[in-house]
């Protein structure tokens, strides 16, 4: 059995890495042109390091990742909002969540993957036959395989020609990160912090990502495509984050234009089909979601090893295909849904809805937290 991946982001090389560890012979294929040190930070949740853990990967991401004891969200005066116990986590669950640079665990994947990586390689159409796919690429040549997985990220073109088109909704937000060189003192690289403004979806973080280098992001309420220079983006940040507490202006003091990577926030309607014939979509392809929870990649990571499995166990890709998507929709759905709320309530403005913002977030039962965690930490393989 031989699959065919599209995308070598963190979704196609995670799944690459499952199924060689299932014996499953794949080929893969990235339209960049090459394998580059892209992005900003990243936050893998406990969830997708108990996945790695099961690759064999954990512990060397857990060798280049900082972990923070506590995660916080506070108002921009410094008040509390909520308070989520990594190190409970971890001690509960398995694994904690990491913070390491994108391209940190994009090189440590890409060593893992057994099979060369084909870069350049832009995916155009595809056919399918009674044994298998045919896969064409921009540059004129064509693979087979026994089916293919769109792992092509939200703009997927696997899924808009051949499995459903998507309905794009912006979120009204629009996003800023940077990594700027900087070691933050021993108190504040354990207890990281989102911070939220006085509305207009206004919220910024900074986290430790190794020894000397922090990943910055800021959000804030505007159309899409709204034009800003670099240079103007960063007068922007600096005076939005003036009012913050504690040492953000600091932070946003050090940003320089250069440093910006800027992504107006989008996800897409749930689809509820994953699959056709022998083609199948995961991770951004099959479930964008907004980073409000911080987990568009953990939860394309768990559709790795889930695809994998499914594969491994079944006997025909349609039923592969069949089980992976039942084990997977209703809890990646429920994932996009509530990091879709939390984003429309981000962007409430004026005095008095962001006080009872504030208010709601603060009052969420402990119960209901521990739910959440229970829902998406407590995961069985
Ligand atoms: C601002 C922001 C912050 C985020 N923070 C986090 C976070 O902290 N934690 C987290 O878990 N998630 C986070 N996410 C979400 C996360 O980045 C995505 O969910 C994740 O990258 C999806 O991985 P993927 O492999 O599915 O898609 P992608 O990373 O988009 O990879 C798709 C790959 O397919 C390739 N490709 C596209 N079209 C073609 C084609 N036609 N032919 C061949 N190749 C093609 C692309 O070149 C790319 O390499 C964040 C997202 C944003 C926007």
């Amino acid at each position: 059995m031989k699959a065919i991946i599209i995308g070598a982001g963190i979704g196609g090389l995670t799944t690459a890495i499952a199924l060689q560890q299932q014996g499953i012979d794949y080929e893969i294929f990235d339209a960049a042109p090459e394998c580059k040190a892209v992005g900003a930070g990243i936050m893998l949740g406990g969830n997708a390091m108990t996945v790695y853990e099961r690759l064999g990967v954990g512990k060397a991401i857990r060798q280049l990742a900082v972990f923070p004891q506590n995660i916080f969200v506070r108002n921009y005066k410094g008040k509390l909002l909520q308070h989520v116990s990594n190190a409970y986590i971890r001690d509960q669950y398995g694994q904690g969540a990491q913070m390491l640079h994108r391209a940190t665990l994009q090189q440590l994947l890409v060593e893992e993957v057994a099979e060369e990586i084909q870069w350049g390689k832009k995916f155009t159409s595809l056919q399918q036959h009674a044994d298998g796919v045919t896969a064409y690429f921009e540059d004129g040549t064509s693979v087979h395989g026994d089916f293919l997985i769109g792992a092509d990220g939200i703009k997927s073109i696997v899924r808009e020609m051949y499995v459903t088109p998507a309905q794009y909704r912006y979120s009204g937000q629009t996003c800023w990160r940077a990594i700027i060189p900087m070691t933050l003192s021993k108190e504040e690289q354990e207890n990281a912090a989102e911070v939220w403004g006085n509305g207009n979806g206004l919220r910024a973080s900074y986290n430790q990502i190794d020894g000397n280098r922090i990943y910055f992001w800021f959000t804030a309420r505007m159309p899409a495509n709204t034009p800003f220079t670099e240079e103007e983006a960063v007068t922007f940040i600096q005076r939005q984050l003036a009012p913050f507490y504690g040492n953000m202006p600091k932070v946003a003091a050090a940003l320089r234009p250069e440093m910006l990577i800027r992504a107006d926030l989008y996800d897409f309607k749930p689809i509820d089909t994953w699959y056709k014939g022998k083609v199948v979509l995961l991770g951004d392809a099959a479930h964008a979601t907004t980073p409000n929870l911080g987990q568009g990649a953990s939860q394309a990571i768990e559709d790795a090893l889930m695809l994998s499995n499914c594969l491994a166990q079944t006997k025909s890709t349609a039923e592969a295909f069949q089980q992976y998507q039942q084990s997977r929709i209703a809890r990646v759905q429920k994932v996009v849904g509530v990091s879709w709320q939390l984003a429309m309530i981000t962007n409430w403005k004026g005095a008095l809805a962001v006080a009872l913002r504030d208010c709601m977030v603060r009052m969420v039962p402990n119960k209901v937290t521990q739910q959440q965690m229970e829902f998406l930490y407590n995961v069985k393989w």
